[in-house]
């Protein structure tokens, strides 16, 4: 029995890619229509553009990933993306036929189905996995079974269960930011490989998307892309003042660009009346706009939206522990470097859990340190904090602007109290975020403002113990 934990676009795809191998495999989620997928907006990036090329989609990869993209990766994923959007179209999928053009790439390539892309893929595939009758249960993982560096099956809160392997899809960490645009996904299966005894790789790099509305509504990347102005309550276009490419400058940047503007005792909006045909391309934002009564102008701040850091995995989700797969958010195959390029994460759990059936049998291998830095930490499981408290210290001192002092005084709280997923995911990208004493991609230190080519390598840490 193949045991896949989570049921987001990485989950579903692995469970699909299993079930059609004839392996038998089964489901268990939190919940089936948690995590981010269902409700991811823009798109999935795709280099099949006639401009295009998977080669030109990998050198914005790695520029977004400023010197920390594993290069090996970044080109598995571009090419794979074009072989990947053709399966799920012969599977049935209908995507749009235009491209949009997101930040960060210098291609439209973002191929989606309205602006609901990600609740429009997860419908798609959650009705073809019942179709093929995989079994999927919804139960919390609470641990992995493991011994002599070796996954045997899992425990949850319904009971526990052996299997020859495991796979983990539980997604990412950015729920436990009080700012946010995904709730639920605190970073347990993260945490209960790190206990395991696997590897864990980049922690300290979070993404923050720049425009969100206060109530957690994710305006999308796309509509800067086809228009959308960022303006302050003063009247100025002010995204130009921090970099040239102004509104369709990467996400960090903007991200520390709205939030300036709000130290500064500014308001920010969004602009959207330069955005063509809003109604009928973006009907989701225009039914949010409708039913909130609102114009063309949304009030807009920043949230943490999307975690870098995972278990460390190879391109096939080998982790450092056998039997243990770790794909989607909750993996780190180094794709995104120290940042994201938009669009790359559904890729990324597309192509991971469509493919995982070809590596599943294959000889384990597992990730390599390529020259990193291995950490070993020590854990104490004494009692963790609880979320609220979590959430405010996170996105104190581990948010966009952050600063050593900050986070060192955040590291002593968190110190001892690893009792919980979220406590034990926070310290772990605290710790990394305190290590790097530089700015980088998504991480951005007011202390070390420049990019230092000494910390030109990946944090990977583990379990004191467990190597
Ligand atoms: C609002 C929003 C918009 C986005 N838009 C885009 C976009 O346009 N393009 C793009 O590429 N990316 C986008 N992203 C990012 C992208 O959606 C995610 O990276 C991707 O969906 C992650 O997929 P996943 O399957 O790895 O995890 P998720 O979709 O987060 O699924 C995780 C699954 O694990 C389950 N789970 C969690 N913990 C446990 C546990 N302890 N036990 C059992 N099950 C558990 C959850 O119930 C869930 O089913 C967006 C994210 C958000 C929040």
């Amino acid at each position: 029995m193949i045991v896949v934990i989570g049921s987001g676009v990485a989950g579903l795809s692995a469970a699909l890619s299993l079930a059609r191998a004839r392996y038998d495999v089964k489901v268990i989620t939190k919940s089936v229509t948690g995590g981010s997928t269902p409700i991811a907006k823009g798109g999935i990036a795709v280099p099949v553009g006639r401009d295009d090329s998977p080669e030109i989609h990998a050198h914005d990869t790695l520029k977004a990933g400023a010197g920390l993209c594993d290069e090996g990766a970044v080109r598995y994923f571009t090419h794979q993306a074009v072989k990947v959007y053709y399966q799920l179209q012969e599977m049935g999928f209908k995507f749009d036929p235009e491209l949009w053009l997101e930040g960060g790439h210098s291609r439209r390539r973002i191929a989606h189905r309205t602006d609901e892309t990600g609740a429009q893929l997860h419908r798609f595939l959650y009705h073809r996995a019942v179709e093929m009758d995989v079994k999927i249960v919804e139960a919390q993982l609470i641990s992995l079974k493991a011994s002599n560096g070796r996954v045997k099956g899992v425990i949850t809160d319904k009971g526990e269960m052996e299997a020859e392997k495991v796979v983990l899809a539980t997604g990412g960490y950015n729920s436990t930011f009080k700012f946010a645009t995904s709730k639920g996904n605190l970073g347990e299966g993260i945490a209960s490989a790190f206990l395991a005894g696997a590897a864990v790789a980049d922690m300290e790099f979070v993404q923050f998307h720049p425009t969100v509305t206060e109530d957690g509504f994710l305006m999308t990347e796309t509509l800067r892309g086809e228009g959308a102005k960022l303006i302050n309550d003063k009247g100025e276009r002010f995204a130009f003042a921090y970099d040239q490419r102004g509104e369709l400058a990467p996400r960090d940047v903007l991200a520390r660009a709205v939030y300036t503007e709000y130290l500064k005792g500014n308001e920010v909006f969004l602009d959207l009346s330069d955005v063509r045909e809003l109604d009928k391309r973006f009907p989701v934002v225009s039914d949010y706009l409708r039913k909130r009564g609102l114009g063309s102008r949304v009030k807009i701040v920043t949230a943490a939206h999307f975690t870098i850091g995972g278990v460390l995995t190879n391109v096939k989700g080998q982790t450092t522990l056998e039997n243990l797969f770790a794909i989607g958010e909750a993996a780190d195959t180094g794709l995104h470097g120290a940042n994201r390029l938009a669009s790359n994460s559904l890729l990324e759990g597309l192509v991971m859990g469509l493919n995982i059936s070809d590596f599943i049998e294959d000889d384990w291998t597992g990730p390599k340190l390529n020259g990193n830095d291995l950490i070993e930490l020590e854990v104490r499981q004494a009692e963790g904090l609880d979320l609220d408290s979590v959430k405010e210290g996170n996105w104190r001192h581990l948010g966009v602007i952050r600063e050593g002092k900050s986070l060192e005084e955040w590291l002593n709280v968190l110190k001892d109290r690893h009792g919980n997923a979220w406590s034990l995911v926070s310290y772990l990208a605290t710790y990394s975020a305190l290590m790097r004493r530089e700015s980088r991609g998504s991480h951005y230190r007011s202390d070390y403002p420049q990019q230092d080519d000494s910390f030109r390598k990946r944090f990977v840490l583990v379990r004191k113990g467990s190597v």
